[in-house]
This record gives C-alpha cells, sequence and structure tokens, in this order.
C-alpha cells in the first residue's frame, strides 16, 4: 500500500465527486468511483483518474440497492486492496413545494441521499472497525442545516446525513475511525445547472462571496479531511457556501 489507501467515492462521475476522484488521484491515492449511468462522463472521469497514474475502479452501483452496495465494495477491495476512506457523495434533487410534491419524490431523495449514505456506512463499518483505520466524509448541503423552498425532502435527506454521521462519528471513535460532514453551498455542477435563471440570479445576490462555488472548492475540503492533517477532528460538520448562510 502506498502513502494513501485506496479511497472509495460515489456519485463520482460528475461534478463534486469528479473533482474529489481527481483530486485524489493527483495526490496518487487508488480510488474506487460508483455512477448509476454508464455512459460518457463515467467513462471521461474513470479515463482521467486513471491517467494521473492511480490504480482506479470505475463500476456502477445504484447506491439505493443494498446488495449492489456491498457488492461494489468487495469488488473495488478485491481491485484496489482495504479501502481506508469512504467519501458518501451521491445525491438526488426532486425539487417541489410541499404542496405539489410527490411521495415517490420524496422516496427516491430519502433513498438516494440518506438511504446511499447508510448504505455504504454500514458496509464499509465492520471492516474500518476490524482495522482500526477508516475516514468517512458524508456530502450534506446547507439546505440540510437551514432548510430551504421547495426541499422539503432533500432537506431531510441531507440534515438525515449530518444525524447519521455524528452517531457514527461517537460509534467508531474508539475504533480511532473519523467521521465528518461537507456541507456545501451552491456550487457550480449539473445539478444547480438545472436551476433557472431567475433562481440562480437570487442565490448569487445571497452569497457574501458574490459567485457559485467550483466543485474543487468542495473537493479541497473533503481531501483536507480524509488527510492526516485532520487526525484530531470527528463528528463535526463543516459549510462550504462563500458565506451565504452568514
Ligand atoms: P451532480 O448531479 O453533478 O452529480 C451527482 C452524482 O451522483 C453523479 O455522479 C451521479 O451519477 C451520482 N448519483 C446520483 N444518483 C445515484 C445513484 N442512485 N447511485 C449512484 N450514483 C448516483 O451532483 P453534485 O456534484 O452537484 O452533488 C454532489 C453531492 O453534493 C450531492 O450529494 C449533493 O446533494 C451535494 N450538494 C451539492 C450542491 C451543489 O450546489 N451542487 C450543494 C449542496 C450539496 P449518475 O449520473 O450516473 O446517476
Amino acid at each position: 500500500m502506498g502513502e494513501y489507501p485506496p479511497a472509495l467515492v460515489t456519485g463520482a462521475s460528475r461534478g463534486i465527486g469528479r473533482a474529489v476522484a481527481l483530486r485524489l488521484a493527483r495526490q496518487g491515492q487508488p480510488v474506487a468511483g460508483c455512477f448509476s449511468t454508464p455512459g460518457e462522463a463515467a467513462e471521461k472521469t474513470a479515463a482521467e483518474v486513471a491517467e494521473l497514474g492511480a490504480p482506479a475502479y470505475f463500476a456502477p452501483c445504484d447506491v439505493t440497492d443494498p446488495d449492489a452496495v456491498e457488492a461494489f465494495v468487495a469488488a473495488a477491495e478485491r481491485e484496489l486492496g482495504p479501502i481506508g476512506c469512504l467519501v458518501n457523495n451521491a445525491g438526488i434533487t426532486r425539487d417541489s413545494p410541499m404542496v405539489l410534491a410527490k411521495r415517490a419524490d420524496f422516496t427516491a431523495v430519502m433513498e438516494t441521499n440518506l438511504g446511499g449514505t447508510w448504505s455504504f456506512c454500514r458496509a464499509m463499518a465492520f471492516r474500518f472497525m476490524k482495522r482500526r483505520a477508516g475516514v468517512v466524509v458524508n456530502l450534506s448541503s446547507v439546505a440540510g442545516i437551514y432548510g430551504n423552498h421547495a426541499q422539503t425532502a432533500y432537506a431531510a435527506s441531507k440534515a438525515g446525513i449530518i444525524g447519521l454521521s455524528r452517531s457514527l462519528a461517537k460509534e467508531l471513535a474508539p475504533y480511532g475511525v473519523r467521521v465528518n460532514v461537507v456541507a456545501p453551498g451552491f456550487i457550480d455542477t449539473d445539478m444547480t445547472g438545472a436551476l433557472t435563471d431567475k433562481t440562480r440570479d437570487k442565490a448569487r445576490a445571497m452569497i457574501g462571496l458574490g459567485r457559485f462555488g467550483q466543485p474543487d472548492d468542495v473537493a479541497e475540503m473533503v481531501e483536507f479531511l480524509l488527510s492526516e492533517r485532520a487526525s484530531y477532528v470527528t463528528g463535526q460538520v463543516f459549510q462550504v457556501d462563500g458565506g451565504i448562510t452568514l
């Protein structure tokens, strides 16, 4: 094993997950990346990670399917060796005002964002405990802390991730395993690209630093929390939001 243990990043094909995968690969860290839709984005990211010279394993895995999650972890460890870092990043939005909201959208958002995070934590927890090593970073959102219009389901899933992470941090700290949360504000990805110009302008006006963040702004915080530089940090939530919540 090199200086960095293999990392597993969910939702690694696009956006923030892609930026995390590339950053870790750039420092020579082996990366296992999953996504749900095979295609150009996933192939491009997998190729770029491999070009950086770090061992890589990219494959589809629907995070809402617990059996697929367990199978992905087993395959990633066969390919790369024991996973030492877990980044739960895969996430979706299904925005709607509550009066129009559909139960199926609530279920999809909860199963993907919160259920997927739970399943990967469940799959890794005992492995990390046995090895007395491991670090987890889960992606929440400022919406999960402060709430947001038309995001009742999304905010609930992201608040859930904070509760899950703090509890897991308490459970795993005696084994030397750290668990932290990154809560981004508005970041330029496909997810926010889907917003209307009006919503984007309104959001930008609220951001102290006057701009949307870039995926790599978030990846920088994730990389730090995964590293030994954060070896005394656990159970915390870090906002990367350009001051939108000030
Ligand atoms: P994107 O929509 O750009 O990318 C989402 C990623 O998640 C893709 O790789 C996608 O792969 C994957 N994914 C979605 N559903 C599943 C699934 N069921 N199984 C496996 N992979 C899945 O999102 P962002 O990069 O913007 O967001 C990343 C994380 O950061 C999310 O958790 C999001 O909630 C959070 N966040 C983002 C903010 C932003 O402003 N962008 C703000 C706050 C939080 P595929 O296309 O194959 O499904």
